[in-house]
């Protein structure tokens, strides 16, 4: 994940080759790699290129939209087990746990999430085509490659960029009455605007749109559980940009 950086997003491919350096060096240090927003984007996964363990979220891509909070951890069995110890307590490990009844939501999240992700990831590209044929610098370009669900979009002015998170607003299926404005959040330097109307809070597999309020104005365009709602999406931006 790129966080709110101009950048390619790191593919299988680099996390490879960054793990073969680390591990020619030390080769019994153990790799983790923090996958949210990278999962069913490629073929392989982290684990599958000699991360030792990987963690994610389920309200992102593994959730499926259908999970209602939580993470995953997955990897090498002794990792899992001295991550399990420390979670709850030794002796216990992961052989008990409460799961407060979401086993169904979980894995019915997961069942459908691969295909949720290529939604999300048609959305994307509709996104980043559209922008870009109107003059608009996109990351990444609509046919380059993809390692997260992340589409950037780099807007001309402030008020653009919040245009753009009120018409995403505006296509939501909850709380698309309501209004994003720019707010100082905790742990950011700048203002911050944040578009999403989900039905699972903080969900960000479901379509939302959010950016930093300073230049060169990039709005983080990202999910949409079905490729019509991600394409309603960025033109709804459009049209309360007062282009479409
Ligand atoms: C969202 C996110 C998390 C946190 O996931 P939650 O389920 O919201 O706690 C951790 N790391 C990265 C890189 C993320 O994008």
């Amino acid at each position: 994940s790129k966080g709110y950086a101009w950048r390619k997003s790191l593919t299988i491919m680099d996390i490879k080759e960054a793990i073969e350096a680390v591990k020619s060096v030390k080769p019994d240090l153990i790799v983790m790699v923090d996958n949210c927003y990278g999962e069913f984007l490629e073929t392989l996964e982290p684990t599958d290129v000699g991360a030792d363990v990987m963690a994610g979220s389920l309200i992102k891509n593994p959730g499926g939209g259908l999970a209602l909070a939580g993470g995953y951890i997955v990897g090498r069995s002794d990792v899992i087990e001295l991550i399990a110890y420390r979670l709850t307590c030794p002796g216990i490990g992961k052989e008990c746990g409460l799961t407060f009844g979401t086993t169904r939501s979980i894995l019915q999240g997961l069942f459908i999430a691969p295909y949720v992700v290529s939604q999300a990831i048609m959305g994307a590209i509709f996104c980043a085509r559209l922008y870009e044929k109107l003059g608009y610098k996109v990351n990444p370009a609509y046919d380059a490659e993809r390692s997260d669900i992340i589409q950037i979009v780099q807007l001309h002015s402030a008020d653009e960029l919040i245009k753009f998170c009120e018409g995403v607003q505006a296509a939501a299926p909850v709380d698309s009455y309501v209004t994003p404005v720019p707010w100082d959040m905790p742990g950011y330097d700048d203002q911050v605007i944040m578009a999403a109307g989900a039905f699972v809070q903080g969900s960000s597999i479901e379509l939302s749109a959010d950016g930093p309020i300073r230049p060169p104005y990039n709005v983080y365009f990202q999910g949409g559980m079905t490729y019509d709602h991600s394409k309603m999406g960025s033109l709804k931006a459009l049209q309360q940009m007062n282009i479409l």
